[in-house]
């Protein structure tokens, strides 16, 4: 693709950057055969193609972003399925996180949108604001049920998406090492994320017993934090780039003190991000060489289990429908991991037509934009479920409630179902059954 920056334009190493990213697309328009908001709006603006024009002009002419730009970008899931089909290397995800920061830092967005932009951001990524936001929700929810329109749209869609109950803290999430309970072979990080604590505590319990298991010290690291991945999405740079730097500095200091072997994500949107740290701190003078340093160490669970050995396992046979998470599959190019894993554990395994396709979650996606994350669901939800499967398996909590709120079938974490197979307990989804 040609494109008309100035040389004084191109002198900004963050627009340099996006100038190289456009000028490799080719325009073949590959992407919109696996765009899932091109396969339902059917519109070229929401294609990826679509949306890399709008970012082109948007930045080339240097103007505040406008409404059309806004409304295509934010209706973007930041799936990166695009990425996965592109043959020309386009990397959208860089592309698309930069015009969503020039879009927050020059487009001024309706009042209640703003508003709830900020909420989000100032709950989503602390889990204590983030328990009691949904123990509002959740007293709201009988009043929805009798007087839905009382909370329209997003606000519903929030209140919809609450947890029956909430976890509180736990234990095993405090800093500290948790030992090995085989000979020591590793010693790792885990990254015990934000949201996820709050919404399901079984799945660090249950990556923990899996890690100790196999013979590795499990390190939460004092400082440690979210991700960054809620803010970054949404172009908030200042709050993702806070995040991100207290999680380098808390994990490099475990590094230069007995080391680290590697960090281990069990939320795999968190993980697509922290990968990224790199790449984020590149131009960052105190931070870059740290950042590089924990992106190259960090592995999702299954790829690091798949690394490891998984060794003896004795699973029960059930029939598993594996949902690939579009940051695993997509974003962090992990797709035959967790499925040969599973197999090994003694499990079926069994995939979903259209498994490139986004289930609709992507982050606060399912709440900015619920009438397409709707419609995501429930087609991910009708794939899942004629495969007839016993029990679904995904390695994303966000995936894991979107698709969970829309199936009487169990939804459980690819670890948990691991960690069963090799001497922990059965996941509470299935005991439930
Ligand atoms: S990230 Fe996903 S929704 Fe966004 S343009 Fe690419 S394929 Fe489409
Ligand atoms: S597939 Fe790649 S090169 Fe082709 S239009 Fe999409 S982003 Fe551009």
């Amino acid at each position: 693709m040609q494109t008309h920056f100035t040389l004084a334009q191109l002198a900004d190493p963050d627009l340099a950057e996006a100038n190289g990213i456009l000028r490799k697309c080719v325009h073949c328009g590959f992407c919109t055969a696996t765009c899932p908001t091109y396969a339902l709006l059917g519109d070229e603006l929401d294609s990826p193609r679509g949306r890399i024009y709008l970012i082109k002009d948007m930045l080339e002419s240097g103007r505040p972003a406008d409404e059309k730009t806004v409304k295509h970008i934010d209706r973007c899931l930041s799936c990166l399925a695009c990425m996965t089909t592109c043959p020309s290397g386009v990397h959208y995800m860089h592309l698309v996180d930069h015009a969503r920061e020039h879009i927050a830092k020059t487009y001024k967005r309706p009042l209640f949108d703003r508003a709830l932009r900020r909420v989000l951001a100032l709950i989503l990524p602390y889990p204590g604001r983030f328990r009691l936001a949904m123990a509002g929700a959740m007293l709201a929810k009988p009043v929805r049920r009798l007087v839905p329109r009382l909370f329209p749209g997003r606000i519903g869609a929030m209140i919809d998406i609450a947890p029956p109950k909430i976890a509180p803290p736990m234990a095993h999430d405090d800093p500290g090492v948790k030992p090995a309970t085989a000979p020591r072979r590793k010693r790792v990080a885990l990254m015990t994320g934000c949201a996820q604590k709050a919404l399901n505590p079984d799945i660090n319990a249950a990556t923990i017993r899996l890690l100790n298991r196999h013979g590795c010290d499990v390190v939460v690291a004092k400082g440690a934090g979210c991700c960054g991945a809620m803010t970054h999405h949404m172009g908030e740079t200042g709050l993702s780039h806070a995040s991100a730097a207290a999680n380098i500095r808390a994990w490099t200091a475990e590094i230069a003190g007995e080391g680290l072997d590697a960090i281990v994500i069990n939320t795999s949107g968190c993980g697509t991000t922290v990968k990224d740290y790199g790449y984020m701190f590149r131009h960052d003078p105190a931070l870059a060489e740290d950042a590089a340093r924990i992106s190259a160490l960090t592995r999702d669970i299954t790829e690091f289990m798949a690394e490891l050995g998984l060794g003896e396992a004795s699973g029960p046979g059930l029939r598993v429908a594996y949902h690939a998470a579009c940051s695993l599959q997509h974003g962090q190019k992990v797709t035959e991991a967790p499925k040969a894993l599973l197999r090994q554990a003694g499990f079926e395994v069994v995939e979903p037509t259209e498994g490139h396709l986004c289930c609709g979650s992507a982050g606060t996606y399912n709440l900015l934009q619920p009438e397409i994350a709707l419609k995501l669901r429930a087609r991910k939800v009708r794939n899942l479920e004629a495969t007839a499967p016993e029990v679904i398996a995904a390695g994303n909590i966000g995936c894991m409630m979107q698709i969970g709120a829309a199936t009487g079938i169990p939804v459980v974490h690819t670890a948990e179902l691991l960690d069963w197979a090799t001497g922990g307990p059965k996941p509470e989804a299935l005991s439930r059954q």
